[in-house]
């Protein structure tokens, strides 16, 4: 019946879509001409102005009329990248590489020479560059090592909007900055909300409006709350695109996994529905994704062809992609907050808010009428969702950005000018963490390692754990786990027809003391195969990847090189490693529980080992985990197995053995229990911690 309905479609579908000519024209135009049919090339000259006449300066304007890639160029041509560079930062990695590339594609140069971009453990800037692009993170360790900022003439803080916590910890170190560096420029753009907030809070500066070209939106709301968003999302797609006018359609979900399943099934139905329905080009865009790929989203459709584009979060404000007349937003994306519970971040599938519902409809209306389908009810989106979201800082652990502040010499965190400050609670959490570290003492202070600490781009149980293996004697292991872990990008491939044998060949490399030593394997069977790509392609192995976590490694090598840290190999003494790993994520620890999985020894929270652990169905009393991802379950990943008494040893502070006299020696060294218990004894906990908040 489908295939019917959709060939009745046809003649209609055929006749509307020879007026896609008129999308492509757009495309036809010369560069030059691209550029100046933006919205913000007419206020060009008053922009200008408005940057010299002020330090601070807040810009907004509706996502596509040129911010990103046209401001930084009006600069650059009014003389403000003559001795110093314009920094300007996005909260995406993926925003900040391929705007860079639309960048220099613009000025006409190669990328990494006059435009470049820099993100975490990829640098693609030379002597040359005076455009630089990075994400907000960057810029904070920047602004660590040189509080004057140098280097800049102007910062533009892109994407405001998104109140990332690096970006909401710039805004304060920024005001500190231009007091003394009057000569610094400070631009914040931002998509309309919160700007008087944004201008109240950098001393009342103006605010620069560029107003939007954008046709009308029709939106439109589900009659009843739907069970399955994913599922629902589809049906919609699929029957926008038999149904529809030629125009590209924008569907936002959550995550990378769910993104890709969406794109094979939606392929799966488009292959059933024949080869008589016009083409569907389905494009997923998501931060993890290789460049190359991430691009194809920009490339023009062809007539008689419908583009759908399956994104995160990344496609409501940080990346324009024309042609777009029909959205579908489901209302939800992936947040990060901190889970007491568990006592580190989580992601988690939440709730959107109505300006983040508005900004993904306005995609809809950048060149043409369009479309918004809310997969929610018009009474879930008035009464169920906040007015804008929470900014991070007051979601997210902030153990990190103290231990940056710290670095920096601010100590009183409390009168920090923080725009809006993170809860007291999470402060205190903060300190408390980073004292169980050592990267503070009891005063509050930061000791000689917490310095150490701040200046190494990663977590602080990280840092911590090399620092530790250094003194340990494996550092040469410990660096190299620590770069398969930082390198974020998965190295094992298990294709869809071919998991059984993916998982085999996994399962060669697995160390009975699970993860952390297996991914160790990993990395030095490549290297013994002399980085060959055949070894990788049989073992199931990432080539791209692995070659990513060897740049990796070659960086935070050079950085320990700095600090003198040696590099020592355990060889199969590989213990040590593990007791390395405990000593930065000791609060990570799990005990397998009778009933269920395993159980964290500081909250209790059930917790269970994913199959994918070299750990899965091996007997493994006492563990520590990385992190913990949550699908069905709660799941650790990155597990290894340990001696209890390693985590008495790794952080005494934390734990101690149980007072149980009538045990055996052996069974008292297993009984090993947290000291502190934020839920039992919160009130002296607190005490304890604004003690060494220095207050
Ligand atoms: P804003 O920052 O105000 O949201 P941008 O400067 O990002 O706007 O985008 C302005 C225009 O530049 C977009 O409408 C689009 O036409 C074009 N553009 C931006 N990035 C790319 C890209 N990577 N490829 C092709 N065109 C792009
Ligand atoms: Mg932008």
């Amino acid at each position: 019946a489908r295939n019917d309905q959709s060939r009745d479609k046809m003649p209609e579908w055929k006749k509307i879509s020879t007026k896609n000519a008129e999308f492509g024209k757009r495309t036809n135009m010369s560069m030059k001409e691209q550029r100046e049919s933006l919205p913000v090339f007419k206020f060009r000259s008053q922009l200008l102005e408005a940057v010299s006449q002020n330090t601070f300066l807040i810009v907004v304007g509706d996502t596509g009329s040129g911010k990103t890639t046209q401001f930084c160029q009006y600069l650059a041509e009014d003389g403000y990248a003559n001795e110093r560079m314009i920094g300007i930062t996005q909260p995406r990695r993926v925003a900040a590489m391929s705007v860079a590339k639309r960048v220099a594609e613009e000025v006409g140069c190669m990328l990494g020479q006059e435009v470049g971009y820099t993100i975490r453990f990829e640098d693609k800037t030379s002597p040359n560059t005076n455009i630089k692009f990075m994400t907000d993170g960057i810029l904070q360790r920047e602004i660590l090592v040189d509080p004057m900022l140098s280097r800049y003439s102007v910062i533009v803080l892109d994407e405001a909007h998104e109140r990332t916590v690096a970006t909401d910890v710039l805004f304060a170190l920024l005001k500190k900055t231009v007091q003394k560096r009057p000569d610094l420029k400070v631009i914040v753009t931002s998509a309309t909300m919160s700007a008087e907030k944004m201008s109240d809070y950098f001393n009342k500066c103006p605010i620069f409006s560029i107003p939007g070209r954008t046709h009308p939106v029709a939106v439109f709301y589900s009659r009843e709350p739907e069970e399955d968003y994913v599922e629902a999302a589809l049906l919609t797609v699929m029957q926008l695109h038999i149904q529809e006018p030629p125009g590209d359609c924008l569907v936002f979900l959550t995550g990378k996994e769910e993104i890709d399943t969406a794109c094979e099934i939606l392929d799966q139905r488009m292959k059933a529905l024949g080869p008589e329905v016009p083409e569907m080009i389905i494009l997923p865009i998501y931060s993890a994704l290789p460049q190359e790929v991430a691009s194809r989203i920009f490339e023009p459709t062809p007539p008689g062809s419908r583009k759908v584009i399956l994104a995160t979060n990344i496609a409501e404000t940080s990346l324009t992609i024309d042609g777009i007349t029909m959205v579908v937003d489901p209302g939800f994306s992936k947040q990060s907050s901190f889970d007491p519970k568990l006592g580190m971040d989580r992601l988690q599938v939440m709730p959107i808010s109505r300006a983040e519902a508005n900004q993904r409809s306005g995609r809809a209306g950048r060149t043409a009428p369009g479309r918004a389908y809310r997969l929610y009810t018009e009474a879930a989106f008035n009464s169920e969702m906040l007015e804008t979201p929470i900014p991070e800082i007051q979601r997210k652990n902030v153990t990190n950005t103290i231990l940056t502040l710290k670095a920096m010499g601010i100590n009183d965190l409390i009168n920090f000018d923080f725009m809006d400050p993170p809860p007291a609670s999470a402060m205190l959490t903060a300190l408390e963490e980073l004292f169980h570290l050592s990267a503070l003492d009891d005063e509050g202070l930061l000791t000689r390692l917490g310095r150490r600490m701040a200046d190494f781009p990663m977590e602080p149980s990280l840092s911590k754990s090399l620092l530790k293996s250094v003194e340990m004697k494996c550092s040469d292991e410990v660096l190299t786990i620590v770069a398969m872990i930082s390198g974020t990008r998965e190295v094992f491939m298990r294709p869809k027809e071919q998991q059984q044998k993916a998982d085999q060949k996994k399962a060669k490399f697995h160390d009975p003391s699970g993860d952390h030593i297996t991914y160790l394997n990993v990395y030095n069977g490549w290297k013994k195969s002399n980085f060959n790509v055949q070894w990788c392609k049989e073992n199931f192995l990432q080539a791209r990847n692995l070659g990513h976590v060897k740049d990796v490694r070659q960086q935070i090598k050079q950085l320990m090189d700095r600090h003198k840290l040696q590099l020592t190999s355990c060889g199969n003494d590989t213990i040590r490693v593990r007791q390395a790993f405990c000593s930065g994520f000791f609060r990570n620890s799990a005990r397998k529980d009778p009933s269920e999985g395993y159980k964290t020894l500081v909250e209790g929270t059930p917790v269970s080992l994913h199959p994918s652990s070299a750990l899965f169905g091996k007997p493994a009393e006492h563990v520590i985990y990385g992190s913990i991802v949550e699908s069905t379950k709660e799941y650790m990943h990155v597990v290894s197995l340990i001696e209890p008494k390693w985590l008495v040893e790794a952080a005494p502070a934390y734990f101690k053995v149980a007072p149980t006299d009538r045990l055996s020696k052996r069974k008292k060294a297993e009984r090993i229990q947290p000291l502190h218990n934020k839920f039992a004894g919160e009130d002296d906990w607190r005490l304890s911690s604004q003690k060494r908040a220095g207050r």
